[in-house]
């Protein structure tokens, strides 16, 4: 490492890190050295960010800061896990201060909110990408696994969903960012709020749970497969912020289901677990239950059954309602 990567490290990492007394060391050495609280399972999680694949070139740095954050814990709430020490292998290609200096704010920013350490990583040379991976607490038996949902079980979401990808849409329309909607969606899709303590508190008591970050449909698929059991969702019971309406309306709903990157939790509860609802910090709606039947199935109010035909948000362009 030459003398101005370990400048750049101290000067966007090390320094502005919050240290916990679970480090006994931190960034500095050839390795980490971690100290675990006893008797908890780790959760760990990973995921890379590409410059022009996972955010459009021209995001503020702030915003890829804050989301390679915000992603991985979206993750650890999806387990019930407790977030606490993150590691980031950065790929530069060029040593852009005022790149950093937003970058470090959007991370740092969120590591505090959510009590997070940066422990180390990695800083090479090359075309814009990065990898954050993050380790939380939970106690055995009360992670939120995929696998565990049960007939009769409700389903449910927090938040609102298809935000994220109106407002990429938006963005990639070139939407002048000047109507408070343009701006709501926008701000979705590049800082996501991970639901952290909506995931703690529902540790132990739902059944299932998984982050929606490829869409609903896609998503909530996975834990049906991971759970052997089917569900049927009510399509006006999906969560659309006004913000969405306004551009979309309520009938723009397949959008909503089909597109990522939202973030928000999606899980299954037992009918005596019913009470958890009323401890979230966050707001949560009940879409559907889950059947023995395999399969997801959408109903409208009047009964009708629905097939999605999954088009995302293309069809805006054109006009064409669905
Ligand atoms: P080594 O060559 O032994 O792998 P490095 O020179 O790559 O170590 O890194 C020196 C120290 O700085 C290590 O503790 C490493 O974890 C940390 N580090 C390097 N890059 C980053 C980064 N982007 N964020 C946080 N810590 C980093
Ligand atoms: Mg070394």
């Amino acid at each position: 490492m030459t003398c101005s990567e370990f400048d750049l490290i101290r000067r966007f990492f090390s320094e502005q890190s919050l240290q916990r007394a679970d480090v006994p060391l931190g960034i500095g050495d050839d390795a980490a050295l971690l100290a675990p609280p006893p008797g908890k399972l780790l959760a760990i999680s990973v995921d890379t960010l590409i410059a022009g694949v996972h955010f459009p070139l021209d995001t503020a740095a702030r915003a890829v800061g804050h989301k390679s954050l915000a992603v991985n814990l979206s993750d650890l709430a999806a387990m019930g896990a407790e977030p606490a020490w993150a590691t980031l292998a950065l790929s530069l290609p060029t040593t852009d201060d005022s790149w950093l200096t937003g970058f470090s704010q959007g991370f740092f920013t969120l590591a505090r909110e959510h009590g997070v350490q940066l422990v180390g990583g990695d800083t090479t040379r090359g075309p814009l990408s990065i990898t954050m991976q993050v380790t939380g607490f939970v106690a055995q038996g009360q992670a939120l696994t995929r696998s565990g949902a049960q007939v009769g079980d409700g389903i449910y979401l927090t938040g609102s969903i298809g935000d994220a990808g109106l407002g990429l849409h938006l963005y990639q329309q070139g939407a002048a960012v000047k109507d408070p909607n343009t701006e709501a969606l926008i701000h979705r899709l590049e800082f996501p709020a991970p639901r952290v303590s909506a995931g703690l508190t529902l540790r132990g008591r739902a059944s299932s749970a998984i982050d929606v970050s490829d869409g609903l449909a896609a998503d909530l698929g996975h834990v049906l497969t991971a759970s052997s059991v089917g569900a049927d969702i009510q399509i006006e019971q999906l969560p659309l912020s006004s913000a969405y309406r306004t551009f979309a309306g309520a009938d723009h709903w397949q959008a909503a289901v089909s597109a990522g990157d939202d973030y928000e939790l999606c899980f299954t509860l037992p009918a005596g677990q019913a009470a958890v609802l009323d401890e979230l910090d966050c707001p949560c709606t009940r879409i559907g239950v889950i059947s023995a039947t395999a399969g997801l199935r959408w109903h409208a109010a009047n009964g009708t059954s629905i097939t999605i035909d999954h088009t995302g948000f293309d069809h805006f362009a054109s006009g064409r309602a669905s």
